[in-house]
């Protein structure tokens, strides 16, 4: 049987892991962690609960898709709640905006912003329908195996029609004069750790995806996701070991013969798969041949400070499922100090997650739990930060808004507190520069020009996850690791030998 070791079982690496084994390979996966995962987690505390890292599913048909791929139904697994208004932003001024697929609500709540704006809407949010279908039947949904194909004469006018090369921020401007509506649809950047001044307008896909096929909400929260598929792929024979960090690809010649585990056991594969992220791979698990250091100077998503909070008492009328609160009319700073800077703006904009009000199985009766993501740039050496410091300013401010909403009391309600923040994503999930999404999604950093799912001198080993193609967010992570296992379904079929490398410890099949 040939068989395969699988470095993280972050959703990329589970997914790849499942896949794989259901076409007949034997698969373990190596989780340096204590559970699976990876970003997406759960805290647990005194009756309280919070999704640590991703709240919004978005795009159900490529969760279906996994699904079906596996020979299981998602309804089977998941309880899918579609939550609308998809959530409220709150400008700087007190004024509120509820994006909701209620289009007589929409026309209403825009044309009192800025007359006329509805129709700008619906031009927007067509333009977003055919960014979103193009880009996943012709880039996000395939393999480019060479640059001619990805600038093949049959794709360079869809580049231009997806405005690949315009700014999301410049885009947004052509359809809204109102600063408020503007920054409304270009924030959504920020869910992939981007700023809207960089993005490519392709992303008005999200806004189309988010209105049309709808912010979805597993019940019991995101965390379904991983038990489901963990099941199923355990279903189709895949090991898990936890615990189990991997300090080493083996390499000879031009495969990879295996790993090295931390405690000095080795693995013998066919082939490998890391999931763990791409940068870090390069950086500490391989030979250093200079790719690690290019890899450092590219652009990389932020990161952002965390809070978890257990409030004691009511829970507040005033938040939705998803709240988001936008700077004031310092917007576009804010992203400079996020991106330039690598900091904290001096008004940070921030969302704020209250689950409890779909599943109060969040909360005890008497509390609520809120989980608020403040982004904020990643580590950089050559721009360190005081990140407690910095942290601290965060949860003021946030509290200070909250209270000023009408969330009455609370920095005195707060009776369960954890954080996260840039330091400990790199510490804990091994994500480079602490960056929370991975790699940047500009244009010199996606389709062929990311880094590809395959190592270019090994040629069995691959690459599942947000850093590489076709990028992050959690729909995004599971098309990536279907399109590496098709990639070595192609080019792996024939069951390879392997080298076993003398010296050391023994060689343990994986
Ligand atoms: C705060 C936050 C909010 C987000 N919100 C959303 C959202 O609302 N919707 C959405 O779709 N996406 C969201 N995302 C993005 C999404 O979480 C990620 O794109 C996705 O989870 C990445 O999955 P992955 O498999 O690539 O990597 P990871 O989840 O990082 O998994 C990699 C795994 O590798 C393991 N590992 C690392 N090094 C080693 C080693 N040496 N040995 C063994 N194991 C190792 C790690 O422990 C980890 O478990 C969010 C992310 C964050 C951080």
């Amino acid at each position: 049987m040939v068989s395969a070791v699988v470095i993280g079982a972050g959703i990329g690496g589970i997914a790849a892991a499942a896949r794989l084994a259901r076409a007949g390979y034997q698969v373990t996966v190596l989780e340096k962690g204590s559970h699976p995962g990876g970003r997406v987690a759960v805290i647990e505390k005194d009756g309280y609960r919070f999704d640590t890292g991703p709240t919004l599913f978005l795009m159900p048909e490529v969760f279906a898709e996994t699904f079906a791929a596996l020979g299981e139904r998602m309804e089977d697994y998941l309880d899918l709640v579609r939550l609308d208004p998809t959530y409220r932003v709150h400008f700087h001024d007190d004024s509120t905006l509820d994006l909701t697929s209620d289009m007589h609500r929409m026309r209403a709540q825009l044309d009192r912003m800025e007359p006329g704006s509805f129709e700008s809407f619906a031009r927007f949010v067509a333009e977003g329908y055919r960014h979103y279908h193009i880009s996943l039947d012709r880039f996000v949904g395939r393999n480019f195996y060479s640059l001619l194909e990805f600038f093949s004469p049959a794709n360079l006018p869809l580049l231009f029609k997806l405005k690949a090369l315009i700014k999301h921020s410049a885009n947004t401007a052509r359809y809204f004069r109102d600063p408020r509506l503007r920054a409304a649809f270009s924030f959504q950047n920020m869910y992939l750790g981007l700023s809207p001044y960089d993005a490519p307008a392709t992303f008005s896909l999200l806004q189309y995806t988010e209105l049309v096929d709808g912010v979805w909400f597993p019940r019991g929260g995101l965390y379904k996701v991983i038990e489901a598929l963990v099941g199923i792929a355990e279903g189709h024979g895949v090991r898990f070991r936890y615990d189990t960090p991997v300090a080493q690809i083996e390499v000879a010649g031009a495969r990879a013969s295996g790993v090295r585990l931390a405690d000095g056991r080795r693995i013998a594969a066919d082939v490998v798969i890391a999931n763990a992220d791409l940068p870090y791979v390069y950086s500490d698990l391989l030979p250093d041949d200079g790719s690690a250091r290019k890899l450092a100077g590219k652009k990389y998503t932020s990161s952002a400070l965390m809070f978890y909070w257990g409030v004691r008492g009511e829970r507040s009328p005033e938040l939705l499922h998803h709240n988001v609160f936008l700077a004031d009319h310092r917007y576009k700073e804010s992203f400079d100090r996020i991106f330039r800077d690598l900091s904290l703006p001096d008004e940070p904009s921030f969302y704020v997650n209250a689950p409890a009000r779909t599943d109060p199985s969040f909360a005890p009766p008497d509390g609520d739990a809120l989980m608020v993501l403040v982004p904020a740039g990643h580590l950089d050496e050559r721009r360190p930060q005081d990140w407690l410091a910095l942290r601290d300013r965060a949860r003021e401010t946030v509290i200070n808004r909250l209270e000023a909403l009408g969330v009455k009391d609370l920095a005195n309600r707060i009776v369960v507190e954890e954080t996260m923040g840039p330091l400990e994503y790199r510490r804990a999930l091994n994500l480079a520069k602490g960056a929370a999404f991975g790699l940047s999604h500009n244009f010199a950093q996606i389709g062929y020009l990311r880094p590809h799912n395959r190592h270019p001198r090994y040629r069995n080993l691959y690459f599942a996850g947000a850093s590489t193609h076709p990028g992050t967010g959690l729909p995004i992570v599971l098309l990536s690791a279907k399109l590496t296992v098709e990639r070595i379904l192609k080019e792996q079929d024939v069951p390879q030998g392997v080298t076993v490398p003398v010296g050391g410890h023994a060689m343990e099949r994986a």
